[in-house]
């Protein structure tokens, strides 16, 4: 009897009748003889709007608190998902991350999880009911409530399929698998029967929400063999795994973009050693995550520096560089938080040479200007002005050679 983690994310359940809909899918699978343990998300919107009260109570809410709050969301949903599996006749229990022993570290808003014992599972397993555990959430050693990031019931699931050794992860969700770029921005977006972890690991880390990052590196690093279905309709959606020969050898294998990032630049910095770590120790020190780094030519013995960090980084991060500014003797502080962040991915790229020049060409054939680029052995990611997102990631999936037959049609 194989065992099988599901994943429903927020559109999946974002109302009744869907919660009735994901209780019949799962009725379904149970017939079939499988055993199952499903995570859930919040109903869609649902974490939003938790986010925005604690903002209008306050502009900093405290970190501890705010995981007590967003944790609300999933555990509504667990509980109306199992009472819509007993109205159906299938036995089933409900369990938050702390009733599973979800163990994280304590960084409140993104913890990590360190493990989790599966002892309450094997035996609600065992009386055979279907396990129903709240996504995103966990409990520290303190005995507070953490949650894992947004997006991050796919890696609740992933890591409960680990430990379980289930036999597949299956994330449900409003698309039905990953695709060449989001289909939602580009129409012709192709979809991809297989991708390998390393490649989906890029594509979400530069941005494709499909996945949380986290799950990803979970999968890779325990093997559990992940697919990205549809909630909607039926379908063999996507298979992430090790790569195989089987593998189509595409060159690129997706674009990815990120419109989280805003960009900052200290300009006329005396070019003298350690000034970087001067201007971005206080960003770090600050516990600012740091992305894109470029240092521009000295010239007159001044450089300009630039990076970027979260758009909810920004304003904080614009208030220390101006007082790193005058400390430095530099010009001016400058930043845009306008900015998009567009990547193409693909392992083909290690042996092949010529790819960053068509994408810079590309993109210049467009009018678009390029502000920062960054490469690694297998993406190239440039900075562009927000306004020209869809306009430079279609033109892209075409140079690419990425455009599908048909338009896709995305659900919900
Ligand atoms: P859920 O609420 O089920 O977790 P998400 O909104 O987090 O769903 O993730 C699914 C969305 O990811 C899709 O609706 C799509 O717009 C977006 N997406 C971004 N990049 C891709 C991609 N390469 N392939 C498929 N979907 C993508
Ligand atoms: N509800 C959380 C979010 O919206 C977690 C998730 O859906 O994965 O980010
Ligand atoms: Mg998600």
């Amino acid at each position: 009897m194989a065992l099988i983690v599901q994943k429903y994310g927020g559109t999946s359940v974002g109302t009744v009748d869907r919660i009735r809909n994901v209780a019949a899918k799962i009725a379904n699978f149970r017939a079939q003889g499988h055993r199952l343990v499903v995570v859930v998300s919040a109903m869609s919107g649902e974490t939003n709007r938790l986010v925005a009260l604690a903002k209008d109570i306050s502009a900093m809410p405290s970190a501890r608190e705010l995981d007590v709050l967003l944790s609300t969301g999933e555990q509504v949903t667990i509980a109306l998902l199992s009472m819509a599996l007993e109205e159906m006749g299938v036995p089933a229990q409900s369990f938050t991350g702390g009733q599973v022993h979800i163990r994280t570290d304590s960084a409140f808003n993104k913890a990590r999880i360190v493990d989790i014992d599966r002892q309450r599972v094997d035996e609600a397993l065992a009386q055979n009911k279907v396990v129903v555990v709240a996504g995103f959430q966990g409990v520290d050693d303190h005995g507070n409530i953490t949650t894992l990031g947004r997006g991050g019931s796919d890696t609740t699931a992933v890591a409960m399929a680990a430990a379980l050794k289930a036999d597949e992860c299956q994330i449900y969700t409003d698309v039905d698998g990953v695709y060449t770029t989001d289909p939602r921005v580009v129409p012709q977006a192709r979809h991809l029967p297989r991708i390998t972890y390393e490649e989906m690991l890029e594509m979400a880390s530069l941005g494709a929400k499909v996945l949380q990052i986290r799950s990803v590196e979970f999968a890779s690093k325990y093997q559990v063999p992940l697919r990205v279905l549809s909630s909607f309709e039926d379908g063999p959606g996507t298979l992430i795994c090790s790569e195989d020969d089987e593998m189509e050898q595409a060159l690129i294998s997706g674009i990815a973009f990120n419109r989280d990032e805003a960009k900052l630049t200290v300009l006329g910095v005396p070019d003298q050693p350690g000034v970087a770590g001067r201007i971005l120790g206080p960003i770090s020190d600050a516990g600012i995550e740091v992305d894109m780094i470029v240092q521009n030519v000295a010239e007159n013995d001044c450089t300009d520096f630039t990076f970027t960090v979260h758009h909810n980084d920004y304003a904080k991060a614009l208030g220390i560089l101006r007082q790193v500014c005058s400390d430095l003797n530099a010009r001016e502080v400058k930043g845009d938080d306008k900015i998009v962040k567009v990547s193409i991915v693909g392992v083909g790229m290690r042996s092949h040479a010529g790819i960053a020049a068509t994408m810079f060409r590309t993109l210049a054939n467009e009018g678009i200007n390029i502000q920062m680029i960054s490469t690694s052995e297998i993406k190239v990611s440039v900075v562009i002005a927000s306004k020209y997102l869809e306009l430079g990631v279609r033109a892209l999936h075409t140079a690419f050679g990425l455009d599908g037959e048909k338009e896709v049609s995305v659900g919900a």
